[in-house]
């Protein structure tokens, strides 16, 4: 995979999977610019990123605060000159059934799944077009492709992301920039932890490889697609979930 002198943006690098793709990018020879909504996570990614030899910085930034998103872009734009990766990877799910479900757990759920990827993506999506060169990735969901109990508003979040990702992607295929989607299935990180026993274990019943999925996994999938390799790849979904959605 080849990465020429390239800067990433990946958000929800604190933790997770997002930690993991911040780490494969810059073992890669990426700069990368760990965002999170607390300094703390990111700045000890970054900084475990940086004693290892690789070049990264942290930014706290509340992925679901326009305004926030859209001023913490145009600093880091014009700090490091261009990104040319942008990972929007931070999520959260507030589950519980449609009858139960607040307003509230409705729009914050959108507000930082889905909205973030507006935000970001219209304020270093442009720049990537006018430098003829860019990689977007979104992370999503299955839950996104098959809905989920229990789970309404982080399944209309994560298809949304799909319908944005292949506008973005149409809209700018012609200057050079890719956008698409990945779609992890269970994987092993914190929102994961809090499933109880019994969720655990229907979900690893419905998954081939009967057992969730590493970070790593997902992270490896992001690397091909931010590579220079993957620049004919765009408007796609590509689940990555021991085969549970096929
Ligand atoms: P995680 O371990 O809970 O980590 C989430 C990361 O997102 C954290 O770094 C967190 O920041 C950041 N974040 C959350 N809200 C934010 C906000 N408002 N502003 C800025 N950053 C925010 O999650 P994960 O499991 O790695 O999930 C990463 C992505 O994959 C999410 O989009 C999730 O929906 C998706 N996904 C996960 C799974 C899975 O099984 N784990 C499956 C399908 C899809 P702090 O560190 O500061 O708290």
């Amino acid at each position: 995979m080849t990465f020429t002198n390239r800067t990433a943006l990946v958000t929800g690098a604190g933790r997770g999977i997002g930690k993991a793709i911040a780490e494969t990018l810059a073992a890669k020879g990426v700069t990368v610019i760990c965002v999170s909504k607390s300094a703390s996570s990111c700045g000890g990614v970054a900084d475990a990123i940086t004693a290892a030899g690789g070049k990264a910085v942290a930014r706290a930034v509340d992925v679901a605060d326009g305004a926030a998103v859209t001023a913490a872009a145009e600093e880091l734009l014009k700090e490091f000159g261009k990104i040319d990766i942008l990972i929007n990877n931070a999520g959260i799910t507030r589950d519980g059934l449609l009858a139960r479900m607040s307003e509230d757990d409705w729009n914050t759920v959108l507000q930082t799944n889905l909205t973030s990827c507006f935000h970001w993506t219209k304020a270093i999506g442009w720049p990537m077009c006018r430098a003829r060169y860019g990689r977007i990735i979104n992370i999503a969901s299955v839950s996104g492709l098959m809905g989920n109990a229990g789970q309404a508003n982080y399944a209309a979040a994560k298809a949304g992301m799909l319908g944005f990702t292949k506008s973005v992607a149409k809209e700018f295929a012609k200057r050079g920039v890719t956008a698409n989607v990945v779609a992890p299935g269970f994987i092993k990180t914190d929102m994961t932890a809090e499933l109880s026993e019994e969720v655990v274990k229907g979900a690893t019943a419905m998954i081939p490889m009967q057992r969730f999925g590493e970070p790593a996994d997902i992270a490896n999938m992001c690397a091909y697609l931010a590579s220079e390799e993957a620049g004919y790849i765009t408007g796609q979904v590509f689940t990555v979930d021991g085969g549970m959605v096929m």
